[in-house]
């Protein structure tokens, strides 16, 4: 059968992104002009003679079903590259395997629990230094940087607290210091925010929150433009071998087609439960960066394209029983609610309620946690996309 129609790639970058969205990396099988690229489950590919191959050697290098989703990563983000990982921190784990001992590092003080102890637990046991600096001042970062700095580490809005830093500027900043810039994107997604185009090297998401959007797999994946760059990385990944199977491959493509419609959906739910959170006379504050008051609402408003459905937010503490504390509230709250489901992670299509001082950021020590503002009484929203009326009475039926 002639197969050249059937091999042009479609979701060409100049698409818009709802397009780039459903056509990403989707080329029809050429053996059988399958739709849907097939799960190539395997482990290893037959060769015509020693060293004559299609390209395909052997599963950690190389497999076609994740070699479309590596294509759909880099055209969503805007990038030349993609490359899938088994998990986030795995993706994350690989970025710094870049560095030398002796390097520095910039990262945000406030950030994901597990980036924190995969930095300060592993990695710095191998003569990596980590410099927590708060990010969301761009001199923070200029004056943190020696001239052993090598990565800045950057993640906006951050996990839980919902801090903005200026991707742009941070991003100048690393280039003049000679350091890469690596955004983890996990938060926002590829629909809101694109650090390639502010000027990040490499972007990193787990794959396992919106990409993947249904709860279902755990992945993650960078992201980049620089070739050099992307076999350094590449060669980390099959020399490392973090690689995901092709089912979760298989997963995320079909994730990422309807990535523009939940987005879209997440952040008009997110949007009316922040407002109704803020009015509600129990809630003291509320964690969202579309707020006008917001610290980080202007640079927010230049590099996102909307605000998303991440929320955090604090009980008042005025009003409670005697005996009874802040913490004490919040876990009524976290164990009082139905269409919530109380469990770690994000960015599925079903509503999530996370206590982070004793779930996902467990592993940041107290003091620094509370250093950081992270509170103990904190409750994080990650809002899904069934009815906002339905969300909101199962909220008020549990905070009372
Ligand atoms: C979940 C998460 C990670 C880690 O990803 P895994 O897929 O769980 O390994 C990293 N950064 C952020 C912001 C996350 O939410």
């Amino acid at each position: 059968m002639d197969t050249t129609n059937l091999n042009s790639p479609l979701g060409d970058r100049g698409m818009k992104l709802a397009t780039k969205l459903i056509h990403a990396g989707a080329t029809p099988d050429p053996s059988t002009g399958a739709i849907m690229t097939p799960i190539y489950q395997t482990s290893t590919y037959v060769q015509e003679a020693p060293g004559v191959h299609k390209g395909f050697e052997y599963a950690r290098s190389q497999n076609p079903t994740r070699k479309a989703l590596e294509e759909a990563f880099a055209i969503i983000e805007n990038g030349k590259f993609g490359l899938a990982f088994s998990s986030g921190v795995a993706a994350t784990d690989s970025v710094i395997k870049l560095l030398n001992p002796g390097d520095e590092v910039i990262c945000a003080s406030d950030m994901y629990g597990g980036s924190y102890r995969l930095f300060t637990k592993v990695w710095e046991r191998y003569g990596i230094k980590f410099i927590y600096v708060d990010t969301t001042d761009a001199a923070n970062v200029k004056a943190a940087v020696t001239a052993n700095t090598k990565l800045v580490w950057l993640e906006t809005p951050t996990n839980p607290l919902m801090n903005i830093s200026d991707i742009e500027a941070i991003a100048a900043i690393s280039k003049q210091a000679g350091a890469l810039l690596c955004v983890d994107n996990t938060f926002a997604s590829p629909y809101l925010q694109n650090p390639l185009d502010l000027g990040a090297d490499i972007v990193m998401h787990s794959v396992t929150k919106y990409l993947g959007g249904h709860s279902d797999v755990i992945q993650g994946c960078l992201m980049m433009n620089d070739a050099e760059l992307r076999e350094k990385l590449y060669f980390i990944q099959k020399s490392c071998g973090a690689v995901p199977g092709p089912m979760d491959c298989f997963l995320v493509l079909r994730g990422i087609k309807t990535l523009g419609v939940r987005m879209k959906a997440h952040c008009e739910n997110g949007k009316i439960i922040a407002n109704w959170l803020r009015n509600h006379p129990k809630v003291a504050k509320v964690y969202w960066p579309g707020f006008e008051d917001h610290p980080g609402y202007a640079v927010a408003k230049k590099q996102m394209r909307d605000f998303g459905g991440m929320i955090s937010f604090e009980l008042k503490n005025d009003s409670l029983p005697p005996g009874r504390d802040g913490v004490d509230e919040a876990k009524r709250v976290l164990s009082s609610t139905h269409l919530f489901s109380l469990a770690e992670s994000l960015g599925g299509v079903e509503s999530l309620i996370n206590h982070p001082a004793s779930m996902t950021h467990a592993s940041i020590p107290k003091e620094e946690r509370i250093k950081n503002g992270l509170s103990d009484s904190l409750i994080r929203l990650s809002v899904g996309i069934e009815d906002a009326d339905d969300l909101m009475e199962d909220l008020k039926k549990a905070i009372g």
